[in-house]
Order: C-alpha cells, then sequence, then structure tokens
C-alpha cells in the first residue's frame, strides 16, 4: 500500500483497508500457499516527522505436511505496526514491510503432526492413513561397510599416535 501523506491530516488516525492477491505480493511457498486474498485492515496517523501505520493482515492459507503433503488449512491473522520518517517525504511504499510480516509466518518446517508416518518411500502410500506390504530397502550402505571401516580404523589410529 502506497501512503500519499498529503491525503492524511496530522494528528488525525485514518482508517485503512486493501486487498492483496498472494499472486502480486510475491510471498507463496511451495509448501505454503494461499486460498484467498489477503485482507488488510489498519490504521494511519500522521505525526510531525513520523507517521504511525498499524493493523492487521489476513487470509486463508494451506499449509503442506514435509513427511506426507497433507495440506493443513490454517487462519492467517498478522498484527503488524510500522514507524515511518516522513520529513522531506511525498510518499510511503509499505509493500515491502508488508510483505516480510506475511513470509515471518512461514514455518522453516512443517508437519501435520509431530508423530506423522510420512509416505511409503516405494509406493507411495500415506502411512498415517493405511499400511503397506513393502519390505524397506535392506540398509543404504553396501552390506560390506562394516567390515571396510575394521579395515580403515586401526590404520587411522596407528598414523593418530604416531
Ligand atoms: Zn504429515
Ligand atoms: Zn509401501
Amino acid at each position: 500500500m502506497r501512503i500519499r501523506l498529503a491525503e492524511y491530516k496530522e494528528g488525525v488516525v485514518t482508517k485503512v483497508s486493501e486487498e492483496y492477491e498472494p499472486k502480486k505480493m510475491d510471498i507463496e511457498f511451495v509448501d505454503f500457499v494461499y486460498s484467498q486474498n489477503i485482507f488488510l485492515d489498519g490504521t494511519v496517523e500522521k505525526g510531525l516527522e513520523t507517521l504511525t501505520f498499524r493493523g492487521r493482515l489476513a487470509s486463508k492459507i494451506q499449509n503442506i505436511c514435509g513427511r506426507c503433503l497433507k495440506a493443513v488449512p490454517k487462519r492467517l491473522d498478522c498484527p503488524f505496526e510500522f514507524f515511518y520518517e516522513i520529513k522531506g517525504k511525498e510518499m510511503i511504499e509499505t509493500l515491502d514491510d508488508l510483505r516480510e510480516t506475511l513470509i515471518l509466518e512461514h514455518p522453516i518446517s512443517f508437519v501435520c503432526q509431530e508423530s506423522c508416518k510420512g509416505l511409503c518411500p516405494q509406493c507411495g502410500i500415506n502411512l498415517n492413513e493405511s499400511s503397506c506390504a513393502c519390505v524397506p530397502p535392506k540398509g543404504e550402505l553396501p552390506s560390506n561397510g562394516f567390515s571396510q571401516l575394521k579395515q580403515i580404523w586401526p590404520i587411522k589410529n596407528r598414523s593418530n599416535h604416531g
């Protein structure tokens, strides 16, 4: 939202609202998908040297579980409060700050539940909902991995002790 300072009276709290399309804001992640537009409700108050812009951003998202890919619907409601220096300025662009507020809501990793069993790596079935007869592949390491380690260790120990 662009705030044109000439449109606001000093010391008067003015209500503002705005609607944003998530795609245009460049805030979507593969595992954090907006299912509706983002609504801003807030107030602008112009002072002598600073402008206070506060309010809330609300929307709905689908958060995708990192293990089983299940989409979990969530309601977003992010309060924000920004202060801008306005001396010598005609306009304040708030979009970057609003975008940052929304991006901070994106969890680094999300699971639908702590005990989520995820998907079977072989048949892709959701192991929370059903089970399958797949046999897990035998050890990632080659079967002689241990005997190789045994050969390496004595050599390493010897060189460490001179
Ligand atoms: Zn899950
Ligand atoms: Zn399976």
